[in-house]
């Protein structure tokens, strides 16, 4: 039987109005109140769309937070370029992309067309989450709005962990399972078809259509010379809606967080590819890419998991693993063998054995010998679990967690 995802796949979301992308949610996801809030998409040349882009930072927004110039200048070498927009987020904690399709599915496209206009793209493919049906209803419905001068082609995702990966993608839109496969050059290079391909998810494009249509973010007094503009944030919470928050950089963890009641000793960060993070180390921070990253719990796709006060999270991080390891492609040694064995010894630890030694030895094998990024995802996981739960270790190996008894532990 496959594990089930510890969190559940969200397709109704809280979206809390914002400075920037979520700004005016009164008015609805519609065409003309879109155009009546932003004006025409503006036809920008390729320089133009460089010079901006480079100019504000803008990154991408799934989780590697790699530089959009630097694809887009990657994609404008080659010929017929492609342009993708991704909503597969495969990460069940997340719910950003579902509130930009949901509230804001034009500005996700604005970004895609002008930038298939600067590339003089003609295709623009738009991915779907197949376990997110209002998702998708919601960007078909905003596509059969648009009269836009590209051929837009529509895939469905796959309902997996891994169906949002880029070359997962890829492997869909040539008809094939979406799996994740080796690839020897960037997308961007080569990507569908062989031909360039600029690939991004809902939230990147959402940014660079704001940029073109609202100006820089700065001017507007939104985030940090470093990191200029805003983010969107998913806080999910188990017992309710995700609620999704846009900030801008450089805001207090302490104020996106002032709402959430019950605060437990430590949140996971990132989503299940993320870490572990004591509650009081987190609400230190500011929202930073940088600074998060420097003190090992990068923000990736912008998550934050907050458990419930009787959940133990050794024990969710032993259900979060389990549902990896089943949702890998089963090609690589370190997903077919070494998460299984991974997700097992962390259950051991649950179940109260003394196995922090062997955890770490199997973490070590898994790391870095995968195909795509899921094993390395899952050991950062293991690893800020070890650092951050340790005394939940401790307190199972004893026998005394306080909150054990509320879960059923099988292994
Ligand atoms: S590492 Fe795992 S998920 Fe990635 S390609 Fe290999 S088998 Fe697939």
């Amino acid at each position: 039987m496959s594990a089930p995802s510890p969190v559940p796949v969200p397709d109704r979301v809280v979206v809390h109005p914002g400075p920037a992308l979520l700004a005016g949610l009164e008015s609805g996801p519609w065409l003309p109140a879109h155009r009546a809030r932003f004006g025409p998409l503006p036809d920008v040349s390729l320089d133009d769309l460089l010079d901006r882009v480079a100019r504000v930072g803008v990154a991408g927004r799934g989780g590697a937070a790699f530089p959009f110039a630097t694809k887009l200048a990657t994609a404008a070498r080659g010929r017929r370029p492609v342009v993708v927009v991704n909503l597969a987020e495969g990460e069940p904690a997340s719910a950003k992309d579902t509130a930009l399709a949901l509230t804001r599915p034009h500005l996700v496209l604005d970004g895609a067309v002008a930038t298939a206009r600067a590339l003089r793209a003609r295709e623009v493919h738009v991915v779907l989450p197949g376990e997110r049906p209002r998702t998708s209803v919601a960007v078909l419905r905003a596509l059969d709005e648009r009269r836009d001068p590209v051929r837009v082609r529509v895939h469905t995702a796959s309902p997996t962990f891994v169906a949002g990966q880029a070359r997962a993608v890829l492997e869909l839109m040539a008809g094939r399972p979406d799996l994740p496969v080796t690839a020897w050059q960037p997308e961007a290079v080569a990507g569908h078809a062989g031909r360039p391909t600029l690939l991004s998810n809902a939230e990147t494009w959402a940014h660079v259509a704001h940029l073109l249509l609202a100006g820089d973010p700065l001017r507007a007094g939104l985030g940090t010379t470093a990191e200029p503009g805003t983010t969107l944030l998913t806080i999910s919470r188990e017992g309710a809606l995700p609620e999704v928050r846009e900030v801008a950089h450089g805001t207090p963890w302490r104020d996106v967080l002032a709402d959430v009641p019950d605060r437990p000793a430590a949140a996971l960060v990132g989503g299940f590819h993320g870490t572990w993070a004591s509650w009081d180390h987190l609400e230190r921070m500011r929202v930073s890419r940088a600074a998060m990253r420097a003190e090992g719990m990068p923000l990736g796709a912008g998550i934050v998991h907050v458990p419930a006060p009787t959940t133990c999270p050794l024990a969710l991080t032993a259900d979060v693993l389990a549902y990896l390891a089943d949702q890998s492609a089963r090609r690589c040694g370190p997903c077919l063998n070494g998460l299984p064995a991974l997700a097992a010894e962390v259950r051991g630890l649950v179940a109260g054995r003394d196995g922090t030694r062997r955890v770490e030895r199997l973490a070590a094998l898994v790391d870095g010998r995968g195909a795509c990024a899921h094993p390395d995802g899952t050991v950062r996981l293991v690893r800020s679990a070890l650092a951050v739960l340790g005394d939940e270790v401790e307190a199972h190996r004893s026998g005394q967690c306080a909150t054990r008894s509320l879960r059923e532990v099988t292994w």
